[in-house]
Formats: C-alpha cells, sequence, structure tokens
C-alpha cells in the first residue's frame, strides 16, 4: 500500500515537474544510465521568484522572462517583444549565441528593452551530483557545474554583451549544494511563479491565458527558442493582452526581488 503511494506521489510529482522548463525534444542525446551504479537521488528544489510589487490597485508589475536553451529565435515573441516596446529579461546559453547572430544583433540593438542574462554554456542542469532530469544528464561534480555557468558567462562576454548578474540553470532545478556554489560565484538564480508555456509544449490558447493572468509581482518563464511549437503564439498574444490591460514591464536588473532557497538572499 506504501509503495502504491509513494509511486503515485512520484508520478504526481514528475509530471507536474514536467511542466516546467525543458523539453527533452530540444536537449542534448542523453547519457546512457543502464550501467550506471545506483545512487541515491539528490533532493532537488525549483525555487520561485516574485519582484516587488507595485502595491498599486489595478496597477500590475511583472517581469517578462525568457530561456533561449538551444534551437532558433521565435520571431513570434520577438518581433512582438520590439515592435510593442516591451522590456523583459532573456537567459541565453553558449549554444544558443552561436546558432542565433542575427537575433542576438536585434538584442543588442535594443539595450532599454533586453536584459540578458545566463542559462549556461550547454544547457546542462545545475546540479552537483549524477542525475537525470527528465532524461538529461545533470553537471554531476561541483567543477561542471562551474564551468557550466562560467562558459556561459564567458560566451555572453564574447558576444559583447555585458557580465551577467543571474544564473538560471537547465530544466530550472538545482540541488541546495549547487545553488550554494553559484551564488557563492556572484550570481542570483532565477527562479519564477509563473510557468507561462509548459516548458513551450502547452497549446497557444492556455499560454495565452496562463500569462496574461500573471498578478502584481509575478515572475514569468517561457521559451523564446522553439518557433515551430504553437506555444509561441500564445505567448506573443499574451504580451499584447498584457500592454493593453497597462501592465508594467519590469527587467530582473530594475527591481527588488525575492527567491526561496536561498537563490537571492
Ligand atoms: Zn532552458
Amino acid at each position: 500500500m506504501n509503495r502504491i503511494l509513494l509511486a503515485s506521489a512520484f508520478l504526481l510529482a514528475t509530471l507536474s515537474a514536467a511542466s516546467a522548463d525543458e523539453i527533452p525534444s530540444a536537449l542534448p542525446a542523453p547519457a546512457a544510465v543502464g550501467s550506471a551504479p545506483k545512487a541515491p537521488a539528490p533532493k532537488l528544489v525549483e525555487p520561485h521568484l516574485h519582484i516587488a510589487r507595485s502595491n498599486i490597485a489595478g496597477h500590475v508589475r511583472i517581469a517578462l522572462t525568457f530561456d533561449a536553451c538551444m534551437g532558433r529565435a521565435d520571431e513570434r515573441i520577438l518581433s512582438t517583444l520590439v515592435q510593442e516596446r516591451i522590456p523583459a529579461t532573456i537567459f541565453v546559453t553558449a549554444r544558443w549565441l552561436k546558432h542565433n547572430p542575427a537575433a542576438v544583433a536585434v538584442l543588442l540593438q535594443n539595450p532599454d528593452l533586453f536584459e540578458l542574462e545566463n542559462h549556461g554554456e550547454n544547457h546542462i542542469p545545475a546540479v552537483d551530483t549524477p542525475t537525470l532530469i527528465y532524461g538529461i544528464a545533470s553537471a554531476g561534480s561541483p567543477q561542471a557545474v562551474r564551468q557550466e555557468v562560467e562558459g556561459g558567462a564567458a560566451a555572453m562576454v564574447a558576444a559583447g554583451i555585458p557580465a551577467p548578474h543571474w544564473f538560471r540553470g537547465s530544466t530550472a532545478k538545482y540541488d541546495l549544494s549547487a545553488i550554494g556554489e553559484i551564488r557563492a560565484m556572484g550570481y542570483r538564480i532565477a527562479g519564477y511563479s509563473v510557468n507561462g508555456d509548459g516548458g513551450s509544449l502547452l497549446g497557444a490558447a492556455i499560454t495565452e491565458k496562463r500569462i496574461a493572468s500573471a498578478k502584481d509581482g509575478d515572475v514569468i518563464i517561457s521559451h523564446i527558442n522553439q518557433p515551430t511549437h504553437a506555444a509561441g503564439e500564445g505567448v506573443a498574444k499574451a504580451l499584447v493582452d498584457l500592454k493593453a490591460k497597462g501592465t508594467q514591464f519590469v527587467r530582473l536588473e530594475d527591481v527588488e526581488d525575492t527567491g526561496d532557497d536561498k537563490t537571492t538572499e
């Protein structure tokens, strides 16, 4: 009985977590694990982040954050942000920077809109013991976590982007010791409070609804690297919806914030 309950709880946790950041189809082939020795799974957290509320009735302030994991830029979202002059924080990997010079140029041409931050070098989860997250092999050691963070930052600076101050790892999951390590490197770690697009796997209508219903102080996570997915259409529509409602858009560098799991304190 207990075993069945535990298995059910695990399945539920897995299913709900799967709406978080990543999609296996966009990721490198997972490492073979068949022969890996069994070790206890590390305790992982998926931290929340909120920004300071406006605390003005009817005045909603939100932070839009987008992950550019790999693949191509989603022009539906990028062009809407530029045309509507909506500020956002974009988390980029070294891999995405390398393959999207035209989009990077647009981001750099609009420094009043875009804060660029660190999503890592190779989109490897920042977990310092070996495990699989959505089938993706974690960094697996403190040295590999450091390389993922430092490699992402180095690629940004090489691309002409100011040195980053925020880090968000692949899958948005961490173990607590990796959080401590990344904080000691001088970064704040970017959780979120609204999962806008379910790792870019949701339909357009539900994505639009999730993002457009954000509340004062919310930090929304979505993806800007899946131009063929329906979710991006919903993201672009929600941006217009929010602007029409008079929403105040801020970047993470513009406001005070509060993250749990010791990600910002
Ligand atoms: Zn990502």
